[in-house]
């Protein structure tokens, strides 16, 4: 039975950041406490964000002769990356997906940067812009999108086993493609790691924190108790 005085709707965001330290989640969701961004942090956004969209148009077929010129040049290296990628070889099916999908008789939302398909298999693809990445970095995102698309591509009968799905990052800083793939087994874990954060949001009030060496990044730093 769901509780009504709960929310019932999570998105990558809020079960990542109560993955990562449920202290955070309680600065950010509960208490709102504000942050401005450092604005090496706005720059590095605002890159992620132009690359995005210019993928984005490109991979819908619009002309984006007029975008590519106005980039910067750093940005000109990651759409050069991007452009002599793998990719190329995949059949499109849609970019900056938006999805609202049950699982366990909670909605969860969010949206992938891509979906392409290649022998009836498909693949979630995201783009990583900043300068170091690591799949250790994003666990809880590829867990998250691979349990949700799953579920979707399944209901619209596109896929029938969990190993028809991987997602690729693409490290367009390196011009690197990590693949993950994913099976019935890890399905499972999945899926009872998304259940039983938000179990913990829902019946762990005391929002524990989490105090490790990354705590100096947090940018809930300043306002954290515990520190
Ligand atoms: S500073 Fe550390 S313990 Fe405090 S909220 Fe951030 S991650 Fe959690």
């Amino acid at each position: 039975m769901l509780n009504k005085d709960k929310p019932q709707t999570y998105t990558l965001a809020k079960l990542q950041m109560y993955d990562e330290c449920p202290q955070k989640y309680k600065l950010c969701y509960i208490d709102k406490v504000h942050v401005v961004e450092k604005i090496q942090t706005q720059k590095a956004s605002k890159t992620g964000t132009n690359i995005h969209n210019l993928v984005n148009f490109y991979l819908k077929g619009m002309d984006v002769t007029k975008l590519v010129e106005s980039l910067s040049q750093p940005e000109k290296l990651l759409w050069h990356n991007f452009k002599n990628s793998e990719l190329q070889s995949l059949n499109y099916v849609d970019s900056e997906y938006s999805f609202n999908v049950r699982i366990g008789g909670y909605w969860m939302t969010g949206r992938i940067d891509a979906l392409f398909e290649s022998n009836g298999n498909y693949i979630i693809l995201d783009w990583k812009t900043g300068e170091t990445f690591s799949p250790e970095s994003v666990k809880f995102q590829t867990t998250f999108y691979l349990v949700c698309m799953y579920e979707i591509l399944k209901a619209k009968n596109y896929i029938k086993e969990p190993k028809q799905l991987s997602l690729y990052y693409m490290d367009l800083n390196a011009g690197s493609l990590v693949k993950i793939h994913f099976d019935e087994e890890l399905y499972t874990n999945y899926k009872a790691q998304i259940l039983e954060i938000i179990n913990k949001i829902n019946n762990n009030p005391s929002f524990y924190c989490n105090k490790t060496d990354k705590c100096k990044q947090c940018k809930y730093y300043r306002a954290c108790p515990y520190l």
